[in-house]
């Protein structure tokens, strides 16, 4: 699913994307920000330099943190707190203010995408616009799904050019302000252009299948439509590694040495029946790390991008271990139960809300009932509304998946400060200190305190394997 990599990090895009991808598919361009932010989701970011194993990985200096080394490490206090407090000590006020500005607003943008989104659908839905639409595409043939087709392959393209201006504020220049991105604005927008056959190709069936069962299922349509979301999630999870992300970037197996060979050990320690360790050329895109375990069967594969393999070992190290703790502790199965039921809620919103919103301003729409596809931008601004509301909701379900993720890893990597290292680091677009309530609606991840604070403590109780 799509949400491309303006997101970063070290996480379970998959899913995000997915729910992303779908909401595409339904429109809003808000809530894919929202992953991109947030993975976080997925959806990801670092920013590493010089590789060589065991070196302090704080090369980034230059971006306001300063470099640590084994000396530091080993002068560092015992306690959790107060290790955690010389950890955020490294890192420069410029670069805590400008990560809070960045993070700060990110979240505002995921309510500006979404009233951006009420605007585009008030726009395609006025003077029966939409209903035209519709109507055009059932003249063009008598096969509904096939009409259905074209509605939603029109759907899609409006929606991508109409959230355009707001998709190259966020997408582009803001990440280029930040110091996220590393793409000149042609490939980038080339990449856009892919992203918008990607969803031709993937959210105009799904609309129609989506708009096929509402029809059928009468007054059951909210139930049987989130079965058909959760299976589109779950279909769309399962081809991205395999037919989507390599049209976005070059996918190589890692080339054999120390640190496939770290990356191998940790897999058979851990029961990932796989060898197979790929890198992408992220870096051509952006400064973010990113890295995932994903597949089924045999298509299990281990995937980290270029900009992860340019920090130290005990950072890949703590990473991947992370990466493969989601896929031990099947968060994928389990976000895709937690998305069914917010399908669930969310097909009941569109159903329910649908007769009142087009009653009460819809007068001159000239719509049918909520299976009729006249009224899909008025169903899929009902869904980014529902989205929107839950949004924290979702956030603490992702960032306990994400908790369980990091103990497992600190426990299978052994590597606290590799791991609070990349904490650090990944501060450049996650606020590292936020309040506590701040943390619990806005967080996706854990903030960098709680992981660097989670791994001091480990590291406290584990004396002997420092
Ligand atoms: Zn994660």
């Amino acid at each position: 699913m799509s949400l491309r990599n303006s997101k970063v990090q070290i996480k379970m895009n998959k899913i995000v994307r997915g729910l992303l991808l779908l909401i595409a598919l339904s429109s809003m361009p808000a809530l894919l920000l929202a992953e991109q932010s947030t993975a976080p989701a997925i959806a990801p970011a670092l920013q590493p330099r010089g590789a060589a194993p065991d070196k302090p990985a704080s090369g980034a200096a230059s971006d306001g943190i300063a470099p640590a080394d084994a000396v530091w490490r080993k002068a560092l206090p015992r306690d959790p707190e107060q290790a955690t407090r010389a950890y955020l000590a490294r890192v420069s006020p410029e670069f805590r203010a400008r990560s809070d500005a960045y993070f700060e607003g990110q979240n505002w943008l995921i309510l500006w995408a979404t009233l951006y989104g009420l605007v585009m659908a008030w726009l395609l839905l006025a003077r029966g616009r939409w209903a035209k639409v519709s109507r055009w595409a059932e003249r063009m043939t008598s096969r509904r799904f096939l009409s259905a087709l074209i509605v939603g392959a029109v759907y899609v393209a409006a929606i991508w050019l109409l959230s355009l201006p707001l998709t190259i504020y966020q997408g582009f220049f803001r990440e280029h302000e930040y110091g996220m991105a590393t793409q000149a604005f042609g490939p980038w927008f080339g990449e856009q252009l892919i992203g918008l056959g990607v969803g031709l190709v993937l959210d105009s069936p799904a609309i129609a299948l989506i708009y096929l069962i509402l029809r059928r299922a009468g007054r059951q349509g909210w139930l049987w439509g989130a079965l058909a979301g959760i299976a589109i999630l779950a279909f769309v999870t399962l081809i991205e590694p395999v037919y989507i992300d390599p049209l976005f970037n070059t996918y190589k197996p890692l080339a054999d040495g120390p640190v496939k060979e770290a990356i191998l050990s940790l897999a058979r320690a851990n029961g990932i029946p796989t060898d197979k360790v790929y890198q992408f050329d992220a870096s051509r895109q952006t400064t973010r790390v990113s890295a995932n375990v994903s597949g089924l069967l045999g298509t299990i594969s281990i995937r980290l991008n270029d900009n992860l393999l340019r920090i130290s070992l005990p950072e890949i190290r703590a990473v991947m271990a992370h990466e493969m703790g989601h896929y031990v502790l099947n968060h994928v199965v389990k976000h895709l139960v937690y998305f069914g039921l917010l399908f669930t809620g969310g097909f009941a919103f569109m159903q329910f809300g649908y007769g009142a919103v087009a009653r009460r301003w819809g007068s001159g729409w000239n719509l049918g009932d909520h299976a009729d596809i006249a009224g899909l931008p008025l169903m899929a601004a009902l869904l980014s509304v529902f989205l929107f509301v839950t949004t924290p909701l979702t956030n603490n379900v992702i960032r306990i998946a994400e908790i369980e993720a990091d103990l497992f890893g600190l426990n299978a990597a052994r590597e606290p400060d590799g791991f609070a290292e990349t904490a650090l680091k990944l501060g450049k677009y996650r606020k590292l200190v936020p309040g506590h309530i701040e943390e619990l609606i806005f967080f996706d991840h854990p903030s960098g305190y709680r992981r660097i604070y989670s791994a001091m403590r480990w590291k406290a109780e584990n004396p002997a394997r420092e």
